[in-house]
């Protein structure tokens, strides 16, 4: 709106005879989605939904070009508990949910197998789990260091929003975009590291486990796992 279409609304509500006027938080309608404007400051506590609102449509980065849905997250937004992975795959972009091919099913197995195991009543839809970027890159290639950090600004907020006890990053770009670490997810699987004061377990991806030739990798991946659930369980 410009200052001239202003000053006439102005003079309407005061022709109307309201004499004070109070502005409210300013978002991007989702119709809107070519001029964005600076993206709001992380707000702690803030709904998801707002995010997914702010996100629109959204066109900010070269990955809508070749998306089918956006990708944003799915499970308890009052969950102790987060999963990152590091973007969508062709059924996630397909469905519009995380984690829903064959390495999602292994995700699931992994959280509901291990937490069975070691006597936690958890189940996948009590987590959450989101991704670094939130539109698949094609041909499943990495995220471009632009993706992330454009798109990463509304993981910040699902984040904070949450508040989660714990964050378990799955894989090397997860991984490294939380941590900033540049070390390898060989070295970094299994330790905790910080992101913005909240624990973050690194762990494998699990497409990289239904690869992997032997079970070692798997079972370091369900140790990590159970390090981080009882963590945050326990
Ligand atoms: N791989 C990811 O990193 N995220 C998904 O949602 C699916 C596969």
């Amino acid at each position: 709106m410009d200052a001239e279409l202003l000053r006439r609304y102005l003079e309407y509500y005061e022709d109307l005879g309201f004499k004070t006027l109070y502005r409210r938080g300013v978002s991007t309608p989702a119709s809107e989605p070519a001029s964005y404007g600076e993206p709001p400051a992380p707000v702690a506590g803030e709904p998801l939904l707002q995010i997914l609102n702010d996100i629109g449509d959204c066109r900010r980065c070269r990955l809508h070009e070749r998306r089918t849905k956006i990708v944003f997250g799915v499970g308890n937004e009052q969950t102790r508990l987060v999963f990152v992975g590091e973007g969508p795959g062709a059924d996630e972009d397909a469905q519009g949910i995380p984690f829903v091919g064959r390495a999602g099913q292994l995700l699931t197995q992994m959280i509901e197998g291990t937490a069975r195991k070691e006597d936690i009543p958890l189940l996948r839809k009590d987590v959450y789990i989101c991704n670094v970027v939130k539109c698949r890159p094609p041909d499943n290639r990495t995220p471009q260091p632009d993706e992330m950090e454009i798109c990463g600004q509304f993981l910040t907020r699902q984040l904070l929003s949450i508040r989660p006890r714990a964050i378990c990053a799955l894989g090397a770009t997860a991984a490294k975009y939380l941590t900033g670490s540049k070390e390898g997810v060989t070295r970094m699987r299994g330790n905790w590291y910080k992101w913005n004061d909240i624990p973050v377990m690194v762990t494998y991806h699990p497409s990289y486990l239904l690869r992997a030739y032997n079970t070692g990798p798997k079972r370091e991946a369900w140790e990590d796992l159970k390090k981080v659930l009882h963590f945050v369980y326990d």
